[in-house]
């Protein structure tokens, strides 16, 4: 099995090969290259089929089960050793490496407690109760980090149970047009439909004391299918830690928004962590904990949609002294400034040293982390292997490739976030960033990208073969079409467009990259049934039983993942398609004017849709200059990096002056999601006329600038 597997491979590999050879001289005859950035691509072909058969699913799945063997928590002496281990293959492979440090402001749990009565004084739970399923060989280890929310606030605290469902906006706006005042009292919301720190944000807005989130298995336990160890499913006592920083507002370290927290940054140069943190405890709570609470709460039955799988009917739970529900929460975090250690290895460019293309994917997990984040470290690994046989024959990338491993991502995006505001000024001209996080959950490959690169991604997906036959590309397509794409489907479709990519929100390493300095970037990821995110049971033994068990989707994104970085770093010109990304933008503009329209909101598109029109006209005209790949190429590849870089603001979004993107931003209210043009929008939402007006000024004058710098590209 095994072995016709990699027969099949190679000979795909060797058919791969000739039909881009054939298809690099049919274009030759017909005048335009064959793959969008290279005069021609011959040569190049050459070096990615080398390179495609270097990674190894036997290697990597070796990486993954080193990489997991133990509980490796940022900071930890556990995490220092993979940190070692990862710069050890780095140096192996020829790159130039070193491990970065930072001191960061990271929480760790000393105590936390749930205790709940009804109404007659009787004890419903005590808990957290540990995780445990039959024979699961890794969960007794002693170093396991109790559940805990990373960045959640200290206390001691009793009080009254409310429900609010996802906590989303409109599911807290649904309890105040019931008058259900949630003044001091412990609000008690399920995992999904935003990110978790999003529900804490409103939860603390709306005068909470404390904040539960537990697993329904509705979402991601057995309505969905078998659970672990059965199959890939949530099994009852398992938690879904996480952190609840508010990194809408600024990700990283959060007591040094934009500045580097280098060991030797002086305290006085560190401000009050609470613009990033609630000041509220929040507890993540397993369903077996959580559901005799629900159970026992009575009042007002749920509105449509907030039932979830458990076997009984959930009520909100508010009626003062009748069928309520109380619960103490006890929660003591110890907050210290911690060491990580990011991992960095670069291999200069023969051309343009200074250019950067970077590579990355965080090391660091809550517990094992198999799937979370170590599947994407062992994919990194083999595609540093695929390079690294490169290097060893002498060949140099046109452009620099920097492979970063971070740190305390889970944390709040800390090691990239640092990394990125050190690196500010380097970063200005670096030609792409490559992300990976949750590389291996299953057979399903997804994408998420700033737009004038989803046209890249689906053109190299074309190039890498599939463990299930064909192409990464068309997998992906058939995968698109049965509508099974688990995650970042969340751009709209465009006629023609057979795959879907994603836009670019926020929950992973891209966001200071994209977000903050404006580096073009790509997220990959290939998904399946995973029901243990952030638990003990997201390690070795569940990914062998249900993601992965022979390795391939690991070499798969190995692959993926490494050829990006090779056609990135070698490019005659940057493959940037500004003609999707003007297309995008207007479809926003137009969205967001039907919007303000329906909310009778009078404002003035004209200027911001003017401004698109003439970016997209200057993308056409340098869209023939990069298909011409000729004259000066440096120079016009200044200009297509350039007019990302138009895009920034200077004065960042309103109240988050780090979010510099005024196309793309986690939404203050969905914080894993993309807002587009989020300025504009978030003032339509909050109907600000006046703030919406000058918000479509500073996107037009945006978008001019892109224009002019296109304009003058030759
Ligand atoms: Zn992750």
């Amino acid at each position: 099995m095994v072995v016709r597997k990699q027969l099949s491979t190679l000979v795909f590999l060797v058919l791969v090969s000739s039909v881009l050879v054939s298809r690099s001289l049919t274009a030759q005859s017909a005048a335009q290259p064959a793959v969008f950035g290279y005069a021609d691509f011959a040569a190049q072909a050459k070096i990615e089929q080398e390179f495609l058969a270097v990674p190894d699913a036997k290697l990597a799945g070796q990486h993954l089960k080193t990489l997991t063997a133990e509980p490796h928590l940022a900071s930890s002496p556990e995490d220092h050793k993979t940190a070692e281990y990862v710069a050890q293959k780095f140096r192996a492979a020829g790159l130039e490496t070193e491990i970065v440090p930072f001191r960061v402001l990271l929480n760790q749990p000393k105590e936390v407690r749930v205790e709940a009565w009804d109404q007659s004084g009787k004890l419903l739970m005590s808990g957290p109760t540990k995780e445990h399923v039959e024979g699961d060989p890794f969960q007794d280890d002693p170093r396991v980090v109790m559940p805990f929310n990373g960045s959640s606030g200290s206390g001691d605290v009793t009080a009254e149970v409310v429900y609010a469902n996802y906590g989303r906006l409109e599911d807290f706006d649904q309890l105040a047009a019931r008058h259900i005042d949630l003044k001091g009292k412990i609000v008690l919301v399920r995992y999904g439909g935003n990110f978790r720190g999003v529900k804490v944000f409103i939860a603390e807005q709306r005068g909470a004391a404390g904040v539960l989130i537990y697993s329904d298995p509705q979402d991601d336990g057995f309505s969905n299918g078998d659970a672990y160890p059965q199959g890939p499913w949530r099994p009852e006592t398992g938690v879904q830690r996480g952190s609840v920083q508010y990194m809408f507002e600024y990700p990283g370290d959060p007591e040094t928004p934009g500045v580097a927290s280098t060991l030797d940054l002086p305290d006085s140069a560190r401000v009050s962590p609470y613009g990033s943190q609630p000041r509220i405890i929040s507890i993540p709570l397993s369903y077996h904990d959580a559901s005799p609470i629900l159970q026992a709460l009575q009042g007002p039955g749920v509105p449509k949609g907030w039932q979830g799988g458990l076997g009984f009917r959930y009520h909100i739970g508010t009626v003062e002294g009748q069928g309520s529900v109380k619960v103490h929460l006890v929660s003591v975090q110890d907050y210290q400034r911690r060491i990580i250690w990011d991992v960095i290895g670069k291999i200069k460019g023969s051309e343009f040293p200074d250019d950067w293309v970077v590579v990355g994917n965080h090391r660091d997990a809550w517990v094992y982390g198999a799937v979370d984040p170590n599947s994407g470290t062992a994919a990194m690994l083999e595609s540093v292997h695929g390079v690294g046989a490169l290097i060893k024959q002498g060949w140099r990338p046109k452009r620099t490739i920097v492979f970063c491993s971070w740190d305390a991502e889970e944390e709040g995006l800390v090691g990239s976030t640092e990394w990125v505001e050190q690196n500010a000024k380097s970063l200005e001209h670096a030609v792409a960033y490559f992300n990976t996080d949750v590389a291996v959950a299953g057979p399903d490959f997804s994408a998420a990208a700033v737009p004038s690169l989803k046209e890249f991604l689906r053109e190299l997906t074309r190039s890498v073969p599939s463990p299930q036959g064909g192409t990464v590309y068309q997998q992906w397509k058939i995968n698109s079409a049965s509508g099974n794409e688990r995650r970042r489907s969340n751009s709209p479709p465009v006629a023609g467009e057979e795959v879907r990519v994603g836009d670019l929100g926020s929950g992973s390493d891209f966001t200071a990259f994209f977000q903050h300095v404006g580096v073009p970037s790509t997220d990959i990821s290939s998904g399946g049934p995973y029901g243990v995110y952030h638990s003990v049971f997201d390690n070795y033994a569940w990914y062998t039983q249900n993601a992965d068990p022979n390795f391939v989707y690991l070499q798969e994104m190995a692959r993926v993942f490494g050829l990006e970085a090779l056609r990135m770093a070698d490019a005659d010109v940057l493959p940037y398609d500004y003609v999707a990304y003007a297309r995008e933008i207007n479809s926003y503009i137009e969205a967001a004017k039907h919007k303000a329209s329906d909310q009778g909101l009078s404002l003035d598109f004209a200027s911001a849709q003017a401004a698109v029109t003439r970016l997209s006209v200057a993308a056409e005209r340098v869209r023939g200059l990069q298909i011409a790949a000729s004259g000066d190429l440096p120079k016009l590849n200044l200009a297509l990096r350039q007019a990302e870089s138009d895009l920034l603001s200077d004065a960042g979004l309103p109240h988050r002056p780090w979010f510099r993107h005024p196309i793309f931003a986690p939404g203050e209210y969905t914080g894993y999601a993309a807002v587009v043009i989020p300025g504009v929008n978030e003032a339509i939402d909050s109907k600000d006329q006046q703030r919406a007006t000058q918000q479509l000024s500073v996107l037009a004058q945006a978008l001019t600038r892109a224009a002019q710098t296109l304009e003058g590209a030759r």
